[in-house]
C-alpha cells in the first residue's frame, strides 16, 4: 500500500455504494467471459469527482482479464500475470493480454485482450486518430477502450469524431465524466447524441453516512491506521467529506503518512475539503 489516493479495489466488497455500477461490471464480466458477448456494453459513468468512477471501472477492467477468476463472488485472484499488470490509467499506454475465458460447456478459449486506456484531458487529435487506427480492427478480439473525462473532450469539440466509432467498432466502450453542478444548468456537459452512444448511463451513488463510518473503519483497519476516539473521528470524516468516499481517502493517506499512523481528530477538523475541483 503506497498510495491511499490512487488506491484500487481488491474486492467488489470493499467498494462502498454504487450499487448499480457493480451490477453493471458484473452483468458484463459474465456475459464477456461465459457467453462470449464482445460488445453492446458501452458504459457512460457520471458524477461528481472521487465519487468511484475511476476505481470501479479499472477494478471491472482488472476482472475481466484475470485469469483464475472466481465467478461465485466475482472477484479477480490477485496474484496472476493479468491481476499484477498496471492497471492505473496513468502513465499506461494500455497493454494486450491472452486470457483463457473459462467455458463450462467447451474448452476453454483463448482471447486475446486489448486494454486502451485514455486520458482525455491530454489527447490531442493525432492523438484520437493514431487510437482509433489500433483499436478499428474488426476480429473475434476483446476491446476494453476507456475514455477518462470524456467531457474533455466535448469542451474541444473531438467528441463528434467518436460518434462513428462507438456506434461501429465491435468493442467495449466506457466513458466517466464528472462534472460540477452550477446554478441554472443542468450539468450535463455532454451532447446528448453522445451520450445516446452509451446504452447503459449510471451516475455514481454517494453512501449513507453510517455506511461510510462502517467502510472509513475497515479501511483504516487494513491499512494499520490507528483511529483517535473512532466513535467520534470517523463520523466527524464522514460528514466533512460531503459523503464523498475520494474525498475522505485524502484524509487517510496523509495519517498513513505519518510515522505513528494515527487519524486524529484535529487532524478531521482541520482538512480543507475542496469540492470545487
Ligand atoms: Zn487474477
Amino acid at each position: 500500500m503506497k498510495d491511499i489516493e490512487r488506491w484500487i479495489p481488491e474486492r467488489w466488497d470493499q467498494i462502498v455504494g454504487n450499487r448499480v455500477l457493480k451490477e453493471y461490471f458484473w452483468d458484463m464480466i459474465w456475459c464477456v467471459r461465459k457467453d462470449g458477448h464482445r460488445s453492446g456494453f458501452n458504459l457512460l459513468a457520471t458524477g461528481p469527482s472521487r465519487t468511484g468512477k475511476t476505481s470501479a471501472v479499472t477494478f471491472g477492467i482488472k476482472c475481466l482479464g484475470c485469469l483464475n477468476f472466481d465467478f461465485s463472488t466475482m472477484n479477480p485472484c490477485g496474484t496472476c500475470k493479468s491481476c499484477t499488470l498496471n492497471h492505473h490509467l496513468y502513465g499506461n499506454d494500455g497493454w494486450e493480454n491472452i486470457v483463457d475465458f473459462l467455458d463450462e460447456h467447451e474448452a476453454p478459449t483463448p482471447v486475446r485482450y486489448h486494454y486502451h486506456p485514455v486520458d482525455c484531458t491530454r489527447l490531442t487529435e493525432a492523438d484520437l486518430e493514431a487510437k482509433l487506427a489500433k483499436i478499428r480492427v474488426c476480429n473475434e478480439d476483446l476491446r476494453i477502450i476507456y475514455l477518462d473525462e470524456v467531457h474533455r473532450l466535448s469542451r474541444r469539440f473531438m467528441d463528434e469524431r467518436l460518434l462513428k466509432p462507438l456506434e461501429d467498432f465491435p468493442a467495449i466502450w466506457i466513458a466517466s465524466s464528472a462534472y460540477v453542478k452550477r446554478d441554472g444548468d443542468s450539468g450535463q456537459p455532454l451532447d446528448k447524441m453522445f451520450q445516446n452512444r452509451f446504452t447503459f448511463r449510471i451516475t455514481t451513488e454517494l453512501p449513507d453516512l453510517d455506511t461510510l463510518v462502517l467502510w472509513l473503519a475497515k479501511r483504516c483497519h487494513e491499512w494499520g491506521i490507528r483511529v483517535e476516539v473512532p466513535e467520534t473521528t470517523l463520523p466527524l470524516l464522514a460528514e466533512r467529506c460531503h459523503q464523498i468516499p475520494g474525498m475522505a481517502l485524502q484524509v487517510l493517506n496523509k495519517a498513513h503518512k505519518r510515522r505513528n499512523k494515527v487519524l486524529t481528530l484535529a487532524s478531521v477538523e482541520e482538512h480543507v475539503f475542496d469540492l470545487e475541483e
